[in-house]
């Protein structure tokens, strides 16, 4: 595909301005400077950078960021900040859905896509994707057998389902947990059904997808493979 209109259709430029955006921003492709719009981009098989950061492998775009406490994991809204509104130039230009939403009082990793289907996919229960949380309890944790188990708890509709732990691992007041569902506070809801109250929850991976290294309000692009392989 021609850069112009790659660079169009993931809406950097118009068509129009596509020649003065490659006279003012670094877009390299395979280490080559592009100043030809006429230039022929392979998207699946060439490495394209703007502005020595920014490497698109393709379109759609996916995100992962880091959710920081006391923000949304929403688009826009009147009283909070939001998660959406942490994405800069030139990733703000996207349209993003919002891939395991996590309460205002949690932190951690949370998926922005454009690909609507890819959200659906890693949000819907079916999916059994799963999701590990570092969580603080107020207390010394002793009750592994019965979240492994299964404890019953509500959803977000009220209804009361099984909610079951993959693995547990813990210390002390301090407990690692693996869960392949997301339902509304279930995290919270699973403790509080053993007589825990949850003080601290970062969520560290989603699917093999790993905060790795980035801190509150940091994202950056993945593959949608990594969070399956
Ligand atoms: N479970 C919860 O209770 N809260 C979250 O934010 C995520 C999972």
């Amino acid at each position: 595909m021609r850069i112009d209109k790659f660079l169009s259709q993931l809406n950097f430029c118009s068509r129009n301005d596509v020649k003065n955006f490659l006279k003012t921003y670094e877009v390299i492709i395979d280490d080559q400077r592009i100043l030809d719009r006429s230039y022929e981009f392979n998207p699946e098989l060439q490495k394209l950078q703007i502005d020595g950061e920014i490497t698109f492998y393709e379109n759609p775009i996916h995100l992962m960021i880091f959710k920081p406490i006391g923000f949304l994991s929403a688009n826009k809204d009147k009283l909070h900040p939001c998660v959406v509104e942490l994405i800069k130039a030139p990733y703000h230009r996207f349209e993003y859905a919002i891939a395991g939403r996590l309460d205002i009082d949690a932190e951690g990793l949370v998926i922005l896509t454009t690909d609507g289907t890819l959200a659906h996919q890693i949000t819907h229960p079916k999916s059994h994707l799963p999701k590990t949380y570092q969580v603080t309890l107020d207390m010394e944790f002793k009750h592994e057998k019965e979240l492994i188990k299964g404890v019953m708890i509500k959803d977000g509709k009220n209804e009361l389902y099984l909610a079951k732990a993959l693995e547990i691992k813990t210390s002390q007041n301090d407990v690692i947990l693996k869960i392949d569902e997301g339902k509304f506070h279930q995290v919270k809801r699973m403790f509080q059904a053993v007589g825990y109250e949850v003080i601290h929850l970062k969520r560290t991976h989603i699917g093999h997808l790993s905060l790795g290294n980035l801190k509150p309000g940091e994202y950056r692009q993945f593959r949608k493979e990594s969070l399956y392989d």
